[in-house]
């Protein structure tokens, strides 16, 4: 076997450890592994590619990789677990700027003319692509870490405006196939990253997440035509396998909050606040049930079964330890108690998972929606912990409701209702949660983590 042969090979084994390591990603118990061989074929990858013997300059890509680790590692290890969306944003809005600029280069290193028209299509995609990924990442980073506001930015005739702006991008890609200029390419490279931030501003903070599952599609699809262009198998293969998965992860996200993509990308979802109790924290005129946290003490150390929801706040406050430290307080004392997780609770698909693994909750006590939904009728308590969309009956009652449709944990089922939230503001969504004046709600209001932890010293003192 020569050598060509023998790299070939290599990246083809790299190629089937990026499907692998997809496929051992989508469950919790082999995720670890499937990083692990994600990463062994990216490494297998990068080595082959050092072996190849037309390769120059590996001063200039011993240098790049340098900082890229130098940046990268610190960063992944030092993120914590609810800034983890914005790191997503950030890696994958870094990865569209490397295939735009890797296309932009092939462009400018060709000779003038020397390139079929399906090439410099190619070169387009991936800057197009690309640059679109690379500013709409970056806003959704600066939505994310709150380095701007995270609701929707909307304007008059803001769609008419993106619309132009992707007409103009369309109509110069057709120009610059016909006849392919440096300038007409930088143009082009330009209006695609004033599109990505365009596109991206009306969509808000909670909805980001499915729009940077979208925008890693996006990188994938530009990566592969990277790929393309370079004449570069593994990077097609697995610029392919990030533009589908991503592209599956959008559309199961968007199935598990009831809503089009469509929707999510133009509806500036979240920008009105309808709720008319709790826009400004308090319950207006509508009375409550609040309790302390001895009195909630005592409703769960004697209930035979409790179900623990935990939502965004739960991520906010890192609430996940002492949510486990109340669990195996409430299991010692003979009491059932599991998790109940909506796809979408958090602010990112998988968030409640990783956040409660952290804490060394067992896989098994976290019980998926359509699992856990049958359990709430026989339920003494559900213990929702800063979730509020996720447990809204609105979405199965009031057809005129913007999250209708949504899915939702049965938590009206349960015989006893306790929240634990700050104040009577509403969940992302803005619209208001009958559940919370339901005659058997009961509100303990406080940060999650500080409930929690009065609920486990209310518990021990019984
Ligand atoms: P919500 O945003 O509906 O509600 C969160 C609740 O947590 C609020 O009622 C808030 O009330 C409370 N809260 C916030 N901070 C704290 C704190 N420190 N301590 C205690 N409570 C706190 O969250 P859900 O998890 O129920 O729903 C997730 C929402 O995000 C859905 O609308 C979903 O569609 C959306 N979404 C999720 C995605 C995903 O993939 N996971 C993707 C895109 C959108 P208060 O301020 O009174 O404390």
């Amino acid at each position: 076997m020569n050598l060509d042969t023998g790299i070939r090979l290599a990246y083809l084994i790299a190629a089937v450890c990026f499907i692998l390591a997809l496929k051992a990603l989508s469950g919790p118990k082999t995720a670890r592994a499937g990083n692990l061989i994600g990463a062994a074929g990216m490494a297998l990858a990068i080595g082959m590619t050092f072996a190849t013997p037309s390769l120059s300059r590996f001063g200039l890509m011993v240098g790049a990789m340098a900082i890229g680790v130098v940046i990268g590692l610190p960063a992944a290890r030092l993120v914590k677990m609810t800034a983890m969306p914005q790191m997503v944003a950030a890696f994958n809005g870094v990865g569209g700027g490397a295939a735009a600029l890797i296309a932009l280069a092939e462009f400018v290193k060709a000779t003038p003319g020397s390139l079929a028209v399906y090439q410099v299509v190619e070169v387009l995609f991936g800057i197009v692509v690309g640059s679109v990924s690379f500013a709409g990442s970056a806003v959704a980073f600066a939505k994310l870490q709150e380095l701007m506001t995270g609701r929707p930015i909307t304007y008059p005739g803001q769609q008419v405006l993106n619309g132009v702006v992707a007409t103009g991008i369309l109509g110069l890609a057709i120009a610059a196939c016909l006849s392919p200029h440096n300038w007409l390419i930088a143009v082009i490279g330009i209006l695609g990253l004033l599109f990505g931030i365009a596109f991206v501003l009306p969509i808000g903070g909670a909805d980001v997440p499915v729009l940077i599952s979208l925008l890693n599609s996006f990188t994938g699809l530009a990566v592969a035509a990277s790929g393309f262009v370079l004449h570069s198998v593994v990077l097609v293969v697995a610029g392919t396998l990030v533009g589908a998965s991503g592209t599956l992860l959008t559309r199961m996200m968007s199935a598990a909050m009831g809503r089009s993509l469509p929707n999510i990308l133009f509806s500036a979802f979240g920008s009105v606040i309808t709720a008319t109790a709790g826009a400004d924290g308090t319950s207006g005129d509508r009375g409550v049930r609040s309790a302390t946290a001895e009195d909630v003490a005592v409703l769960l150390a004697y209930s035979q079964k409790v179900i623990i929801v935990p939502g965004y706040g739960l991520a906010v406050a890192q609430a996940q330890h002492s949510a486990r430290e109340l669990a195996d307080l409430l299991q010692a004392r003979g009491v059932e108690v599991f998790y109940a997780i909506h796809p979408v609770a958090g602010r990112m698909p998988g968030h409640m998972n990783v956040l409660l693994a952290e804490a060394n909750v067992p896989y098994d006590e976290l019980k998926e929606m359509d699992e856990a939904n049958p359990e709430f009728q026989s339920a003494d308590v559900a213990l929702v912990v800063g979730a509020n969309d996720v447990v809204n009956p609105a979405a199965k009652n009031s057809p005129g409701s913007p999250i209708y449709g949504m899915p939702i944990l049965a938590v009206d089922e349960a015989r006893n209702i306790v929240f634990l939230k700050r104040s009577m503001r509403p969940g992302f969504a803005g619209i208001d949660n009958e559940l919370l004046f339901d005659p058997k709600t009961t509100l303990l209001f406080g940060d999650a983590k500080d409930s929690l932890t009065k609920l486990v010293a209310a518990i021990k003192a019984l």
